[in-house]
């Protein structure tokens, strides 16, 4: 398994890290197979999508807040109950085919971190499973 490590700068943000997650398929040397992407945080999550233009994040985020209000009547003392849920919405994995090397995925497709209560320093995991 390979883990990386990003900076979130904002409570809420979409980052790409589809060029990180190639990086450990190619190092796997795995030809076929997928690679499994886990975020082992409680608060921020993982989904693909949209990089290409970078306003779908914007309105991703727009639609969560409005799902999911950072204030609302929430009894988790810690004050970032908006950010579990909005984590929970997304989930934590995304499963990608590899064909010859390479990222299976779609043209308009990206692999997004999804930050709901930075900034903070994020870990996530690439595991590559020949098949
Ligand atoms: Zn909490």
């Amino acid at each position: 398994m390979v883990t990386f490590t990003l900076s979130t700068t904002k409570r809420s943000e979409i980052a790409d890290i589809t060029a990180k997650v190639a990086d450990a398929v190619a190092k796997s040397e795995v030809a076929s197979g997928v690679a499994h992407v886990f975020v082992p945080h409680t608060t921020a999550g993982v989904t693909i999508n949209e990089n290409a233009d970078p306003s779908v994040g914007d309105d991703m985020l727009a639609i969560l807040e409005h799902l999911v209000p950072w204030r609302g009547n929430y009894r988790h003392t810690e004050g970032n109950s908006a950010a579990h849920a909005k984590a929970s919405l997304v989930g934590f994995t995304v499963q990608v085919p590899i064909e010859k090397g390479k990222l299976a995925l779609g043209t308009w497709q990206g692999v997004q971190f999804c930050e709901f209560d930075g900034p903070r320093s994020r870990r996530v995991c690439v595991q590559v499973v020949e098949a």
